[in-house]
């Protein structure tokens, strides 16, 4: 209905100008459109009126539209897509990422090392360093690194840096002196200290155990959230990620957001999804699911019921292949599960909406308990709840899936990235339903992807690589890893855009280009449909529209 006054208006205020059609203000013509509408999947253009798509057609259709001041964008043939839709990353420490050490590509632990030493050289006295999203698993052979490492390079700053996964991070002695972490410090529910042969921290501190440090590591100022966030965003625009659901930020990161929306900075549409132990302020306020504007948005809760696959902290119901002696860790959250219970009634009686981390099959099957128990206390609505990653799923619990109409939120490129070494980890039996992409599918469960920002790359080229070729990103499974489990593109696209926006009650506004939506618009410089799949990790978005606005153009 909102859709149709809002056409209504733009028809009459633009009678004047046209004789027999409004004039579009852009149009992207001569392209091969792939609209994710399965009313016409394929056309040559699209036109717009302000901020939302007015008709989708043939060039010469469209081309009716053309007025005086209609700006034209012309597609040279190329593939255009609705926008990305990102449904799940950290968009504030990503941006602060894009400032920080970068250690997931060193591939020793002296490069490690000494990337840490030239940051710390360039780092103001009485600043830490963080973020880095080092991957030991690229070291031969992989192993955790430890403060001795570092400590020599960095006797006056701290250093408190993080696995990609941020499951793990490795404190330097200057750091753990501030946190006061010595060997007598007891282990916290859901986190442990790694400690050395005679009891002493190594340093590196997993899940719940890293908030020793967190504690006392000083907090982000609001101008460096403010840059973190237009370092972030500029970086989303220019590939084409034109909406994001951000999982679990500060309060002060909404109010961020919340700033450049009024300043008409926004250049990607935001789900902010708060940390579930901020349930009442929510429910005080009276915010219920996806309530916002067309940029920002609120009404979601994240929580956590496991750790990750890398740390050993995803939680299995049998131990790790390669550590029988852990089947990993709950969160801390779901200690005891009567938290977790009481935080999810609480969001659902109010309307909020549930995104949960699960990773482990254990835990999954915790967390699809928790929703038939919500079921059965609030009875059935559409509440599209969420379960973040869905990485590891019992055989019997696929079905609960889509029983209960649970959204599997999942990140394609963690496959290529974990299947190097998920093997060795969960065994031969357990990765057969690990990244089980194509099972959802068949079993009737929607999908929304997303990348984790960044525990994976925010390129959504690499996470169409991934889903259509699950090849490892060691090389070794050229034809895919666990091949039954690949997607097809156009799968592959439409969870990317339909299934992300469906994710945050969107589906009537975005993913895909369709008269009536936002105009969301991404072109693209290699036609995904006609390459080579291994091919697509090098295709780039060329132009970025949202709204109408173009945000992001490669020329
Ligand atoms: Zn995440």
């Amino acid at each position: 209905m909102k859709t149709i006054l809002v056409l209504v208006t733009v028809v009459i205020s633009l009678c004047a100008v046209a004789e027999d059609k409004p004039a579009a203000d852009l149009i992207v013509t001569n392209a091969k459109l792939y609209t994710v509408d399965k009313s016409h999947s394929r056309a040559e253009a699209v036109a717009v009126i302000g901020t939302r798509i007015v008709a989708v057609g043939t060039s010469a259709e469209i081309d009716a539209w053309r007025g005086p001041n209609t700006r034209v964008i012309d597609a040279r043939g190329r593939l255009v897509l609705p926008g990305f839709n990102d449904a799940h990353v950290h968009f504030i420490s990503g941006g602060l990422q894009l400032d920080s050490v970068q250690l997931n590509d060193a591939e020793s632990p002296e490069e490690f090392a000494r990337r840490i030493g030239n940051f710390a050289k360039r780092t103001p006295k009485g600043e830490w360093i963080t973020g880095g999203d080092w991957d030991e698993e690229k070291w031969s052979p992989p192993h955790l690194p430890a403060k001795e490492l570092i400590d020599s390079v960095t006797p006056d700053t701290p250093v408190f840096v993080n696995r990609y996964d941020g499951h793990e991070s490795l404190a330097n002695s200057a750091a753990l002196k501030l946190a006061g972490v010595t060997a007598k410090t007891p282990d916290p529910p859901g986190g442990t200290i790694v400690r050395d042969a005679q009891g002493n921290p190594t340093g590196v501190l997993k899940d719940a155990a890293q908030g020793y440090v967190w504690k006392v590591a000083p907090p982000l100022s609001h101008e460096r959230r403010l840059r973190a966030a237009q370092r972030a965003l500029a970086y989303a625009a220019r590939l084409g990620v034109t909406s994001l659901q951000d999982m679990g930020p500060d309060p002060e990161d909404v109010a961020v957001y919340s700033e450049l929306a009024e300043r008409g900075e926004l250049t990607s549409r935001i789900y902010s999804v708060p940390p579930i132990a901020s349930v009442e302020d929510q429910v005080k306020v009276g915010i219920r699911h996806a309530w916002g504007s067309d940029y920002l948005r609120l009404g979601a809760l994240k929580a956590f019921a496991d750790g990750s696959l890398g740390s050993t902290t995803a939680y299995f119901f049998e131990p790790y292949t390669d550590a029988p002696n852990t089947r990993g860790l709950l969160n801390s959250e779901m200690i005891p599960l009567s938290k977790m219970r009481d935080r999810m009634m609480k969001g659902d009686a109010a309307g909020l909406q549930l995104c949960v981390h699960a990773i482990g099959d254990a835990a999954i099957s915790q967390i699809l308990d928790l929703y038939a128990e919500l079921e059965k206390a609030h009875g059935a609505a559409d509440r599209r709840w969420r379960i973040e990653h869905s990485q590891h799923v019992a055989l019997k619990d696929f079905d609960r899936y889509a029983q209960l109409h649970v959204i599997a939120s999942v990140q394609p490129y963690h496959a290529i990235d974990d299947g190097r070494w998920a093997k060795r980890r969960i065994g031969p039996e357990r990765i057969r339903t690990t990244y089980a992409f194509r099972t959802f599918l068949d079993k009737g469960v929607r999908l929304a992807l997303g990348t984790d920002w960044t525990v994976a790359p925010l390129n959504p080229m690499l996470t169409l690589y991934a889903a259509v070729t699950r090849a490892t990103l060691d090389g070794k499974n050229p034809n895919g890893w666990v091949p039954e489990q690949k997607l097809k593109l156009a799968e592959a696209i439409e969870a990317y855009t339909m299934g992300s926006a469906f994710a945050e009650f969107q589906e009537s506004q975005k993913g895909s280009l369709t008269p009536g939506k936002l105009a969301d618009i991404v072109i693209v410089s290699d036609d995904l449909f006609a390459i080579d799949p291994k091919h697509i990790r090098d295709v780039q978005v060329d132009t970025t529209i949202v709204g109408g606005r173009v945000v992001w153009n490669r020329e």
